[in-house]
C-alpha cells in the first residue's frame, strides 16, 4: 500500500476528547474515528488489525473445539422475558419497537439466543459436548461510554457457549476455553491475570476474568505476590486477623460527646479500632438495613448486594436514618427492631467491643455478639485493601486497576432449566444441559494491544497484528535514483509476499520518520540518497535505537526472512 494513497491521516495532535495513551494514538494514527459517544468506525489501519485480532481469537477457538456460528443481533423481546433479564438488564438493553408494535431488543449477548439454537437441534447426550460461538456486534447502552474503544454502546465481542451432560464435563470445557483464552493474550502481546470475580447479572456460579492490569482500567483487582491468588475487589477476601478469646464482660455505658468516627473514638479511649464495632446504614431495594462490621475494616459494597439478593443498594441519607430510628455516630444493633441486621463474620467472633448505644454522644463498652445482639446474616462482606493479608497464604496483598479483558462463566442450568434446553441422556430422562458462557471484547482488546504496545514516539505493533509487516521509507525522491530504487524495492517485497506500507510522498525525512514511529509497524525500511551512495538500504527495528545497513541486492530476501521470523504464529493449542 502507498502512503500516499491510504485512507486516514495522521495528526500532530490528539483531539482533546482523547484521555488515554491508547485513544490518543488510535486516533493520532488514523485508525478510529468516533460517530457519536461510545459508537466507532474503523478506518483501513485499524481495521486491518481488528481482523487480525479476530482470526487469532478464530483460531483458538476452532482449536479448543469451538464451531463458528453467527446469530442474529435483533431479538423478539420476548426469549428476554423468558430469561428473566429484561429486567435485570434494565436501561442496558437497546429495546426498539417494529411497525406492527412488537418490542425487539438488540442483543448485549446471546446465552438466550444460542438456548433457542440447542432446543432445535439437541435431542441426545450423543450431541454434547457442545461448543458453539461467533464474533459479532452486539449492543449495550453503557450509562457513561468511555475512554475510546473500552466501554462501547456498539462493540465486536466473539462470545461461545458451552453445553455439557454435567458439571464435570463443564469443567472440561471451562478449561479448554481458559487456556485458549491465554493463548489469544499472550499471542496479542497483552499480558493478563486470571481473577476472580462476581457474576453480575449473568446469573451462575464460578468465574474469572482475564484483566490486564494498568492504571487507566476502571476494574479493581486484587493480586497476592506470594501465591499468586487474584480476585477483582468486588470479590476478593482477605485473611482476618482473630481476636484472642476473652470472657465475656457486662455492658457499660460510657460518654462520648461529639465522637462520631472509629478513629475519633478509638483515640478517645486509646483503643484499637479493631476493638470497636462500625455501623453502616444502607437502603437496599428500598428497605434499611443496618450493617455492622468490625471497625478496622471497610464494607464491600457488591458482596453486600448479593447477601442481600437486591439490584439496588446505597447509603441512607440522614433524613433516613432518623426515619429507622437510627442514632448517626452512636448508632446500636442492641435493641434494635424493624431493621435487618446484617454481620461481617469478623464481628460476632470479636469480644468485648465498643460499640453505639443508639443514645447521641453514648457508647457502650464490652458488647457481645449472642448476648447483647444479633444478626439476621452473618456473612463475609469486608473489603479487600492494600497491604491486606492474603486469605490463601497470609502475605500482603497489593491493589490494581485492571481493563477486563475476557470474561468466563460457569452457568450451570440456569438458562436451560429456564428457557427449556434439555437433552436426553443415556437412561432416557431429559436433564438440562450444563451451560458456560466465555466473552471476548475485540475493540477493547485492539485497544489494550496499543496501550501494552507503545512508547512516546507511537505504537509499536506485535508482529501478529500489525497492519503491515514494513514501513518502507523513501527520503528526497526527486534526487536521481531514489524512487526507482524505492519503486522496486516494493515491488521485490511483495512478490516474496511481505506486507508493505511504503511511504513515497513528498515530505521530509521528519514527517515520514515520526509517521513511521507513531504507526507503529515492526521494521522500517529506508532508501535515500546516502544509502545508495552504499549500495544499501536501512533497517530498523521499531524497538530498536540504531539502524542497520543491509546491502540492496540482498534486502528482499533479509527482509523477508526478518519478517518470517517475528512473523504471526500458529494457533498454540494443537486440534
Ligand atoms: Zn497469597
Amino acid at each position: 500500500m502507498r502512503l500516499s494513497q491510504l485512507f486516514g491521516k495522521t495528526m500532530r495532535q490528539a483531539p482533546a476528547e482523547a484521555e488515554t495513551d491508547n485513544h490518543r494514538l488510535l486516533l493520532r494514527a488514523g485508525l478510529v474515528q468516533q460517530l457519536a459517544a461510545g459508537i466507532y468506525g474503523y478506518l483501513p489501519l485499524g481495521w486491518r488489525v481488528l481482523r487480525k485480532i479476530e482470526q487469532i481469537i478464530r483460531e483458538e477457538m476452532d482449536a479448543a473445539g469451538g464451531q463458528e456460528v453467527m446469530l442474529p443481533a435483533l431479538h423478539p423481546i420476548e426469549i428476554w422475558e423468558a430469561s428473566g433479564r429484561r429486567q435485570k438488564y434494565g436501561h442496558d438493553l437497546f429495546v426498539l419497537k417494529d411497525r406492527r408494535d412488537h418490542y425487539l431488543a438488540l442483543g448485549p449477548t446471546h446465552e438466550e439466543v444460542t438456548v433457542e439454537l440447542f432446543k432445535r437441534h439437541v435431542q441426545s447426550y450423543r450431541d454434547l459436548p457442545l461448543l458453539l460461538y461467533q464474533i459479532q456486534t452486539k449492543f449495550r447502552d453503557e450509562p457513561r461510554p468511555r475512554g475510546g474503544l473500552i466501554r462501547l454502546r456498539e462493540f465486536t465481542m466473539k462470545d461461545l457457549y458451552s453445553f455439557d451432560v454435567d458439571w464435570d464435563g463443564l469443567d472440561v470445557s471451562y478449561e479448554k476455553m481458559l487456556s485458549a483464552y491465554k493463548n489469544v493474550f499472550d499471542r496479542c502481546g497483552v499480558p493478563t491475570v486470571l481473577v476472580q470475580a462476581h457474576s453480575g447479572a449473568m446469573g451462575g456460579r464460578d468465574n474469572q476474568e482475564f484483566v490486564y492490569l494498568c492504571d487507566i482500567g476502571e476494574d479493581e483487582a486484587v493480586v497476592c505476590g506470594a501465591c499468586g491468588y487474584a480476585a477483582n475487589t468486588e470479590k476478593a477476601e482477605i485473611r482476618k486477623r482473630r481476636p484472642d478469646p476473652e470472657e465475656p464482660l457486662p455492658v457499660e455505658e460510657i460518654s462520648t460527646p461529639g465522637l462520631k468516627t472509629i478513629e475519633e473514638l478509638a483515640r478517645f479511649l486509646d483503643i484499637p479500632p479493631a476493638k470497636t464495632l462500625k455501623a453502616v446504614f444502607y437502603s437496599a431495594g428500598g428497605k434499611p438495613v443496618f450493617v455492622a462490621i468490625r471497625g478496622d475494616l471497610e464494607v464491600n459494597e457488591t458482596k453486600l448486594l448479593h447477601v442481600l439478593g437486591v439490584d439496588e443498594l446505597r447509603l441512607m441519607d440522614d433524613r433516613e436514618v432518623e426515619a429507622a430510628g437510627l442514632v448517626a455516630g452512636s448508632a446500636s444493633p442492641r435493641g434494635l427492631k424493624g431493621v435487618r441486621v446484617v454481620a461481617d463474620d469478623s464481628a460476632p467472633e470479636a469480644p468485648n467491643l465498643v460499640a453505639g448505644a443508639n443514645k447521641p454522644d453514648t457508647h457502650l463498652r464490652n458488647v457481645n455478639y449472642g448476648r447483647d445482639w444479633s444478626a439476621d446474616v452473618v456473612a463475609d462482606i469486608t473489603l479487600a485493601r492494600e497491604g491486606d493479608p492474603c486469605p490463601s497464604c497470609g502475605a500482603k496483598l497489593s491493589c490494581h486497576r485492571g481493563i477486563e479483558m475476557g470474561h468466563v462463566f460457569k452457568l450451570g442450568t440456569f438458562y436451560s432449566e429456564k428457557l427449556g434446553a434439555t437433552f436426553l441422556d443415556h437412561e432416557g430422562t431429559a436433564r438440562p444441559a450444563v451451560m458456560g458462557s466465555y466473552g471476548i471484547g475485540v475493540e477493547r482488546l485492539l485497544a489494550a494491544v496499543v496501550e501494552a504496545n507503545h512508547d512516546e514516539k507511537g505504537i509499536i505493533w506485535p508482529a501478529s497484528l500489525t497492519p503491515f509487516d514494513v514501513h518502507l521509507v523513501a527520503l528526497s525522491t526527486d534526487r536521481p535514483g531514489v524512487a526507482e530504487a524505492a519503486d522496486r524495492l516494493y515491488a521485490d517485497l511483495q512478490a516474496a509476499g511481505v506486507d508493505v506500507l511504503y511511504d513515497d510522498r513528498e515530505e521530509s525525512p521528519g514527517v515520514k520518520f515520526n509517521d513511521a514511529d507513531l504507526l507503529g509497524m515492526p521494521l522500517r525500511v529506508t532508501v535515500s540518497p546516502r544509502t545508495l551512495e552504499k549500495a544499501a538500504v536501512e533497517l530498523k527495528g521499531r524497538r530498536e535505537k540504531e539502524p542497520t545497513l543491509c546491502p540492496l541486492e540482498s534486502a528482499p530476501a533479509e527482509i523477508r526472512d526478518r519478517v518470517a521470523a517475528s512473523g504471526p504464529q500458529e494457533p498454540q493449542t494443537p486440534r
